[in-house]
């Protein structure tokens, strides 16, 4: 096993939390959505008290202004709901007892279909269920859990700058109804999303700027939601990807329906450059129809539309290199969409998030000294965003309009990983090799073993018939 997969297992942990010496007297989250409110959870485990700035005010159902993806279909990954459960013991079977679902076990009402051919039944090997929500309601719950903590408070604010000493970060304002406020901090963690301005605070203030890696990806989202209606279909998980080669017009897409809380699926149409689903719901539900496996047509025409459908663009996925800089300063930290944020179609950012918290328990349980850069906690969240960037940019580059940049080793891997897909198709041991990694519970090395090698490189597999 390579080092970074040895971390990645390390980090991937699931030891229940336990008590520990606070070291810190105040701890400011900048940001109060997913990775915001699981770094406050760790954080109140080693500090006297952790403040939340979050420049919403409403926290309450439904999708909100600072999360403008919130109302796209999210869905979190086995590893994610893991990392979940280890923070907020519990947290699975609460939000199934306020009317989420989680998925059987055994495959029974999940598909994922690849190029129009539905993939072979891949049981889910995670300790803990996965759990399907919208991405609001699983907010709501991880907010609550986090701010009923006795030392953890979240403020309204727009945070817009850092108060430094020497060479480290002593403080962060923001501003609430027009008044600024400083407020101390020992540790500030930067959580407000990949619109981050921490690189720009840093600059303005003399220091390194974390270079900025992007990936051009150009994706297109509608989301809707539809009555759940098992006369109709009594599938809760279907993915359906197609790359530009395995459709008639030559366009990569992806679908995702999810049954969500409170009797109803969620569905997701993404499309690339200009393949744009709109919010017309009679050119949704015709998408559903010509791109998608039937099922797709079937709610989209049969059930009742809950709402209106909700689009996004998102331009590339994105990655600050806090480990690469060379002058940081003290009592700074990033987390989430903040480090890096991916191709939203693999779902992988909520899971990387609730990784980057894990990598913060581990640093703060290391005894670190706050007067000295992070910069144990950076190399850590390196080896998830290296993961994450890893499986995602490497799918991503199949793209016909993405055009790099291209990782050493490019041509091999790519013909090997074809080898691994397809024999993942016929194979239920190299399936299950491949889903611990998409769904983030293992580190990509992990995939290549002499055992997949050789199934693998196997000729004349034919391929075994799917369970629908
Ligand atoms: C279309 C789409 C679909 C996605 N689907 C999935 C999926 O299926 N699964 C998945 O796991 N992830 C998915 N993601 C990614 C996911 O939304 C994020 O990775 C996840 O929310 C973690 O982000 P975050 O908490 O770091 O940042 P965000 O959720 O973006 O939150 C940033 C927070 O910071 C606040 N903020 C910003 N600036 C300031 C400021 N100056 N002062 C105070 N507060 C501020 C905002 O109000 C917000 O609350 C998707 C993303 C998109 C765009």
């Amino acid at each position: 096993m390579s080092a970074a997969a040895k971390l990645f297992a390390q980090i991937s942990a699931t030891i229940p939390a336990k008590p520990a010496t606070r070291t810190l007297r105040r701890a400011v989250v900048l940001g109060g959505s997913m990775a915001g409110l699981m770094a406050a959870r760790v954080l109140s485990d080693h500090a006297d008290e952790v403040v939340v700035v979050e420049r919403d005010e409403s926290s309450g159902d439904g999708p909100r202004a600072g999360v403008p993806q919130g109302n796209q279909g999210h869905a979190l990954l086995a590893a994610g709901g893991v990392q979940l459960e280890r923070w907020y013991p519990g947290i699975v079977d609460e939000a199934v007892a306020a009317g989420a679902v989680t998925l059987p076990k055994d495959g029974s009402r999940s598909q994922l279909w690849v190029n129009g051919a539905l993939r072979p039944r891949s049981t889910v090997e995670a300790d803990v269920p996965v759990l399907v929500s919208t991405r609001p309601f699983l907010e709501k719950l991880v907010r609550a859990r986090t701010v009923a903590l006795e030392n953890v408070t979240q403020v309204p604010g727009r945070a817009w700058g850092l108060e430094f000493a020497g060479s480290r970060v002593t403080g962060v304002r923001y501003t609430h109804d027009g008044d600024t406020e400083v407020v101390e901090a020992d540790l500030v963690v930067d959580a407000t999303g990949r619109a981050s301005r921490l690189s720009d605070w840093l600059e303005e203030a003399g220091w390194e700027r974390p270079p900025l890696q992007r990936m051009p990806i150009k994706v297109n989202y509608a989301t809707t939601l539809f009555a759940y209606d098992e006369a109709i279909a009594d599938k809760w998980s279907v993915i359906s990807q197609a790359n530009a080669a395995g459709t008639a017009d030559g366009r990569a897409r992806i679908g995702g329906l999810l049954r969500v809380e409170h009797d109803r699926w969620i569905m997701l149409l993404s499309g690339y450059v200009d393949d744009r689903p709109s919010a017309d719901p009679e050119e949704f539900a015709e998408r559903c129809r010509r791109d998608f496996p039937d099922i797709f047509g079937d709610i989209a025409t049969k059930a009742t539309m809950v709402g209106e459908i909700g689009t996004y663009h998102q331009a590339d996925s994105r990655r600050r290199d806090f480990h690469a800089v060379s002058r940081f300063p003290a009592g700074l930290l990033a987390i989430g969409d903040a480090v890096a944020s991916f191709n939203p179609v693999y779902g992988q950012g909520m899971t990387a998030s609730a990784l980057h918290a894990s990598c913060l328990a581990r640093y703060l349980a290391s005894s670190p000294d706050h007067s000295q850069p992070a910069k144990e906690y950076f190399d850590l969240v390196r080896v998830i965003v290296d993961a994450a960037w890893r499986t995602s940019t490497f799918a991503d580059l199949a793209l016909p309009h993405v055009e790099g940049p291209y990782p050493r080793g490019y041509k091999v891997i790519r013909w090997l990983s074809g080898k691994i897909f397809t024999a993942a198709l016929t194979d239920r041991g190299v399936n299950q090799r491949l889903s611990r990694i998409t769904t983030m519970l293992a580190h990509p090395s992990t995939l290549v073993t002499p055992a997949t090698l050789a199934k693998a490189l196997r000729p004349n597999r034919k391929p075994r018939n799917a369970t629908r």
